[in-house]
């Protein structure tokens, strides 16, 4: 994967080269003088870079099993402000609403109280 590449503008052997036409490796192609896109060491780049992302999140996620304190702290939305918040809490932080909806149940309780009368 790291080999791949695609050759931008070509050098002055690309035509006749040892090789027949075109490059059969990057060294062959940066060796003539050709510019070349190597997109294969981009793409690997990008594979470790997520491999490494999970690893960590597999370690962090072991982690949490024997600690106390989570590493990874899950959130959920906050159903009245749409802002993300633990997802353990009683009350959101942005917006002081309590996540459970009881306030919705009081104002329900008092319309119904101010009706009987
Ligand atoms: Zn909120």
């Amino acid at each position: 994967m790291d080999e791949k590449f695609a050759v931008l503008r070509a050098g002055k052997n690309y035509h006749n080269g040892t090789h027949g036409h075109g490059y059969n490796t990057m060294s062959q192609a940066l060796d003539d003088g050709a510019v070349v896109m190597a997109y294969g060491s981009f793409v690997n780049k990008v594979i470790n870079f997520v491999g490494v992302g999970l690893a960590l999140y597999a370690l962090a996620s072991i982690a949490e099993l024997a600690a106390e304190d989570p590493i990874i702290k899950h959130t959920v939305k906050c159903k009245y402000c749409r802002k993300r918040i633990n997802a353990k809490a009683k009350r959101c932080l942005n917006c002081t609403s309590w996540v459970d909806g009881r306030e919705d149940r009081d104002e329900n309780s008092q319309e119904g109280h101010v009706e009987s009368h």
